[in-house]
């Protein structure tokens, strides 16, 4: 399949994307699989959200470890869906990853222990075996429970990889998009030389400045990761310890995060984490920890239900969004790119609980 686009004075397209992290990769993936025409502009950020994230799908949350929403559909979803995309680009990017847990209090391993007691499906014991081959690295101070299954999303050779078929494809434009350009009707936008039926913001924090969606409900959520190299560890799996999660990153080395601050200054690395996350590793591995890197970026997220941004403007039906996936970028942005793709082509109905009609009175222009 191939899309003619940059040989036409003013090429009709289906939809103009705009950002490829996981959100437009996954949309102008899917779009193009239902063989739309695609153009994604996007222009180069090394600290985008998803260039910044660990690419975790794990399917239990917080101190109480519930089940996150949708869990038993986005398993196996997300799955799929990883696997289909790997086979396009040429490469593996899913692989299961369970993460080991070592409970930073007595609390939390109850929590973990009621879970295990209710027979949840992904809250199970370490094998005795397993638990002792670690004991050497990592002080157990509240037991060990492991999360199963664990997804592990290899977000750069995703993005790389897509990146490159979009090249080839001439379906992307590497700039900057400016919202005074672009021309909007009922049926139809412009951008320079280009037409398409619809645009589709995918451009994460980016999106909540244009006149479009700038009363939607939106939060910046900042998070941060320590690149560091912890020689010894095992890399066929996650460790949660304290509050941090450990998970086998490039080149050998591990990332460790992260924060979830609303508050902050800017979106750049911070003294106090990188002081905070090393104590913390110091206090919990027995295996020496260096520093390789220091990494931050703000999640697009959604300030009063943590329930995404998906759909077509009430107002505006040729412009469209997917955002505000949070920190569940790796799993809701397929499953949501699949409904808007599927929402696009025969109006069938996108989840309630993520369309963007359930904000038409806060987008109504004034
Ligand atoms: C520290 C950290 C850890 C995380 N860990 C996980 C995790 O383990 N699992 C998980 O599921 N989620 C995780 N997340 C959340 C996840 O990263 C986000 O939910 C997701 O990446 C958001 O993707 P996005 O496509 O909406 O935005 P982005 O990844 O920010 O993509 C937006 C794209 O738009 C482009 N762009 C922006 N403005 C313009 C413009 N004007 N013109 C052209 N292009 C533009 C940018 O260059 C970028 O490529 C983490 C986030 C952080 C910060």
């Amino acid at each position: 399949m191939t899309n003619d686009l940059m040989t036409n004075d003013q090429p009709a397209v289906d939809a103009l994307i705009i950002g490829q992290g996981i959100c437009g990769t996954f949309l102008s993936w899917y779009m193009w699989k239902a063989g739309l025409k695609v153009i994604v502009m996007d222009e180069h950020q090394p600290f985008s959200a998803t260039k910044v994230a660990s690419g975790v799908i794990n399917p239990v949350t917080g101190r109480q470890v519930v089940t996150t929403w949708l869990a038993e559909e986005l398993m196996p979803f997300t799955w799929q869906a990883y696997q289909q995309i790997g086979k396009d680009i040429g490469a593996g990017v899913i692989c299961q990853k369970n993460i080991i847990v070592f409970p930073p209090s007595e609390q939390m391993r109850d929590a973990y222990d009621k879970r295990i007691d209710e027979a949840n499906s992904y809250i199970k014991n370490l094998p005795a075996g397993h638990a002792s081959m670690l004991a050497d690295m990592v002080f157990s101070f509240y037991g060990t429970a492991v999360i199963d299954p664990v997804w592990l999303i290899d977000l750069h050779t995703l993005l790389n990889g897509w990146r490159a078929i979009l090249q080839q494809q001439n379906m992307l434009r590497e700039e900057t998009f400016d919202e005074g350009l672009l021309v909007v009707r009922d049926d139809s936008v412009t951008y320079k030389n280009v037409t398409a039926k619809k645009i589709i913001f995918c451009n994460g924090v980016n999106s909540f400045s244009l006149p479009w969606w700038k009363n939607l409900p939106f939060v910046f959520n900042k998070g941060e990761a320590l690149i560091v190299d912890i020689p010894g560890l095992p890399a066929d799996n996650i460790y949660k310890v304290g509050n941090s999660t450990i998970v086998p990153w490039y080149n050998s080395l591990w990332w460790v995060g992260s924060s979830y601050e609303n508050n902050f200054n800017d979106a750049l690395p911070t003294p106090i984490f990188k002081q905070k996350k090393l104590q913390e590793l110091q206090m919990h591995l027995k295996l020496p920890v260096t520093v390789v890197d220091h990494v931050a970026s703000l999640r697009p997220a959604v300030a009063v239900e943590r329930r995404p941004f998906v759909g077509f403007h009430p107002f505006f039906p040729s412009v469209g969004i997917l955002n505000g996936m949070g920190t569940k970028g790796c799993s809701l942005a397929p499953y949501f790119a699949q409904q808007l793709t599927e929402n696009f082509i025969n109006q069938k109905a996108i989840d309630p609980l993520a369309d963007i009609q359930r904000f038409k009175r806060m987008l109504r222009p004034v």
